[in-house]
């Protein structure tokens, strides 16, 4: 987990949002940064100074006032920061840490103009995550941002207490989730699932923490109860799709599964995909599972999905699952790796396609990528098209793709195909 986070209406080194009483001090060198004191400056030092340096290089060699000026004139406010950072990148050896491209990626600017240093910015007076070069533009903006404001502010809430408390859940909290005797209605959110088999907790960090551990579990159970009787069979086969960190939560938390459908004695979960991260050994298993069912895993990395259904020992999907896929993105790209795999999707009869997205457009754009496929071996019939997911990430993630401010959550969106006999 990235251990800091640059919100520039803070101090850079103890996170104290700035006010009238706490003034923004900011770095001379860089212009990029600020502090709460000359203390804190100094503390901070030892690792802001690689950034610094660079980013003084840079104004050094281009004359300009802020290295968002030294791009040059672009319309463009998300070029200006990506090439800003690349300019201050290519001054040193290696690429930025993650923390020192988000004071590119979320820099000092009026949201509306783009205004950077020297001009004088104020934040937004709730959530302190944006800035405006003046009462006007906030004005100007206030419809758009009123939307995310507190969404905005509670991720804000969430970064710093990270850093600041390095509070960190990484692994499941012990559960009251007992093997049931017969299935158990699933509770209708993320909220109610922690609340009825977690301790419950008043953290609020710590719960969202944890609803990111969960939502891949609880999305295929969300799944499996939305789509017919899957929940009784006695073997589940998951084919999981460009797993990232977030996908291994799995080994943590298939147990649940498990726990709450009785019937299910065998799990096997393959994770496919080009990029796979290094992965855990262990599948957590109470001795109770471990008497009485298997669950295997397999990671096939440097792999497309079609591939990997052309190796003999490949096995047969009941659900074949790709989270926050963005299967549209690169439509169109030659880098679109997705473009031989989608068809593959609909090889099978009686399986269930599920794709969640972080917000409806993009799920509608994911969504028509696979029922665009011309003459499907089997047939897409569609369960669930772009809904909202109720377990979804409960951890607002500041957007940062786009020009205007807004949030995502994992799994936000949820669809689900089922494929069904010609
Ligand atoms: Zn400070
Ligand atoms: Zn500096
Ligand atoms: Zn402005
Ligand atoms: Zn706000
Ligand atoms: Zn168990």
């Amino acid at each position: 987990m990235q251990v800091d986070a640059f919100y520039s209406t803070t101090c850079n080194e103890c996170k104290r949002i700035f006010s009238t009483e706490v003034p923004a001090r900011r770095c001379s060198g860089c212009k990029l940064v600020s502090y709460c004191s000359r203390d804190h400056q100094k503390l901070n030092w030892s690792r802001h100074k690689e950034l610094c340096r660079r980013a003084q290089l840079v104004l050094s060699q281009t004359g300009k006032e802020n290295v968002f000026q030294a791009v040059g004139n672009s319309k463009n406010w998300w070029d200006v920061r990506i090439k800003a950072m690349f300019l201050v990148e290519r001054t040193g050896v290696g690429p930025l840490l993650p923390y020192h491209r988000e004071v590119f990626i979320f820099p000092d600017a009026c949201r509306v103009c783009y205004a950077t240093y020297p001009i004088l910015l104020k934040p937004c007076p709730v959530c302190h995550t944006v800035t405006y070069c003046s009462d006007e533009h906030r004005l100007s903006d206030y419809q758009s941002h009123v939307r995310v404001c507190s969404a905005l502010k509670f991720g804000m809430e969430v970064d710093i207490s990270i850093v600041t408390s390095s509070f960190e859940l990484t692994s499941l909290p012990s559960n009251t989730l007992a093997i049931q005797d017969t299935r158990p209605n699933l509770p209708a959110n993320m909220e109610e699932f922690i609340v009825a088999y977690f301790t419950k907790t008043d953290n609020r960090v710590a719960t969202v923490l944890l609803s990111e551990i969960l939502t891949c579990v609880t999305t295929l159970m969300h799944t499996i109860e939305k789509s017919g009787d899957y929940f009784a069979r006695p073997k589940l086969t998951l084919h999981i799709l460009g797993p990232k960190q977030l996908e291994y939560s799995l080994f943590e938390t298939l147990e649940i599964l498990f726990h709450l459908y009785n019937c299910l004695k065998h799990l096997e979960i393959v994770f496919i995909g080009p990029e796979c991260p290094p992965y855990p050994q262990n599948i957590s298993l109470c001795a109770e599972c471990l008497a009485s069912r298997t669950a295997t895993v397999d990671v096939r990395s440097s792999m497309m999905y079609h591939d990997y259904l052309s190796c003999s020992d490949s096995s047969v999907p009941d659900l074949i699952i790709a989270f926050n896929c963005g299967l549209h993105e690169f439509e169109g790209d030659i880098s679109d790796t997705w473009i031989d795999s989608i068809p593959s999707f609909m090889s099978f009869c009686n399986t269930l396609i599920v794709l969640t997205s972080y917000n409806k457009l993009e799920a509608a754009k994911d969504m028509k990528r696979v029922l665009s496929v011309e003459q499907p071996p089997y047939i897409p019939r569609v369960i669930i098209e772009c809904e909202e997911n109720p377990f979804r990430g409960l951890r607002p993630h500041r957007e940062w793709e786009h020009n205007t401010d807004s949030v995502f959550y994992l799994n936000n969106v949820i669809s689900v195909i089922e494929t069904c006999p010609p």
